[in-house]
């Protein structure tokens, strides 16, 4: 209602359309209030067709910044999630709107993306899906998408790429960011199969370079699974460095506290209680070098997973290097058909946007051809 008690058109229409597509009482009162505050913030400094992707970041923020009191009288702040259930309502609110076109501006294509969700997740379902989302200056870390399925942002690639760590997590880290390969994998990985030196006929293996070999029969120690596919890997000059680095801390920990190394895995235990020091690596001690990480390059990198699913995307889109071929990248990233590998080049529409754009218009015609 506006000062003089009139209903505000275009929200009571909005809530008889939504009455009309069969939402329920309760929805359509809760979309109803959440608006209905939204539009009396607007009014106090703008139309609300006009509104910009800024003034709805700012509305975000002002409902998490203004404390609301509760029933029993005790101030508190909305939740995360909350505040993603009121951004809903007026995306809800603004899609109506776009549709009967009463926006002046691009404010609709602004506020969504399409956005990219891996396997397995919620949204995901069984092979990943593609849907149009808030975009993440409105979206809330925890609600919804939860976090980020690559690491988008160039800056925090670079700090995480240069974050000084202990030798074993450094090369863990260089590890799964250079190869792409499953904490699974790497967890299983015994320092056998680690041919950074090159292959021998000894060892029964005819490649030179450094490399490494992904198996999924090794008799592990962790409980660890290595679902995937066996297969053959390179690796880049700077990782084996960090494993001679790792290699050296290794040795001298276990020596330094009179135990022996007799693990066959390549990644064991190092800063931990005596009891386990030299045991094979677990998912929770990876699950929370990535927690250590993420604080410190100031972005929330999930799981490790998040650092297969970036080397993927890269290697498509070729993101600080040449792009590859997809058929290389689905040998590397081990997957046993291309549609899965298909799934990384995320964010495609932009992608095709920018490819198109950086063509070169037809070459210039010379003064001659006339
Ligand atoms: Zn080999």
């Amino acid at each position: 209602m506006d000062g003089d008690g009139f209903l505000h058109p275009e929200g009571t229409a909005w809530l008889q359309f939504l009455t009309d597509a069969g939402r329920s009482p309760n929805t359509v009162r809760s979309y109803g209030s959440r608006v209905a505050w939204y539009l009396s913030w607007c009014a106090l400094t703008m139309d609300w067709r006009k509104a910009t992707l800024n003034h709805l970041v700012l509305w975000r923020r002002t409902l998490t910044a203004t404390a609301v009191s509760n029933p029993h009288g005790c101030s508190s702040f909305r939740s995360q999630s909350t505040v993603g259930v009121w951004m809903v309502a007026v995306r809800s609110f603004y899609e109506w709107a776009d549709g009967h076109a009463l926006l002046g501006g691009d404010l609709m294509s602004r506020m969504t993306e399409l956005k990219y969700f891996a396997p397995g997740t919620a949204s995901g379902g069984e092979h990943g899906s593609v849907r149009r989302v808030l975009v993440d200056e409105l979206r809330t870390k925890r609600f919804g998408g939860g976090p980020p399925e690559w690491i988008d942002n160039g800056g925090a690639r670079d700090r995480l790429a240069e974050l000084s760590l202990p030798c074993r997590d450094r090369f863990l880290v260089d590890l799964l960011n250079t190869t792409g390969i499953r904490v699974g994998e790497a967890l299983s990985l015994f320092v056998a199969d680690v041919h950074f030196g090159g292959g021998s006929p000894q060892l029964r293996c005819r490649y030179v370079d450094p490399h490494l070999h992904v198996r999924v029969d090794n008799p592990v120690e962790n409980g660890v699974r290595a679902k995937g596919k066996a297969r053959m890997l390179f690796v880049h000059c700077d990782v084996v460095d960090s494993y001679v680095d790792y290699a050296l801390e290794r040795r001298g920990t276990l020596a330094a506290h009179g135990i022996a190394d007799v693990s066959a895995h390549l990644f064991v235990n190092l800063y931990c209680e005596v009891r386990w020091l030299g045991r094979a690596m677990t998912y929770s001690s990876v699950r929370r070098l990535m927690e250590r990480c993420s604080k410190r390059i100031d972005f929330d990198i999930g799981g490790p997973h998040t650092l297969r699913h970036t080397l993927a995307t890269k290697l498509v889109r070729g993101l600080d290097c040449d792009p590859v071929p997809l058929d290389v990248v689905q040998e590397i990233l081990g997957h046993a058909v291309l549609s899965s590998t298909r799934i990384y080049t995320h964010d495609e529409e932009a992608a095709m946007k920018a490819a198109m754009m950086a063509m070169a218009a037809r070459p210039a015609l010379q003064c001659g051809d006339r």
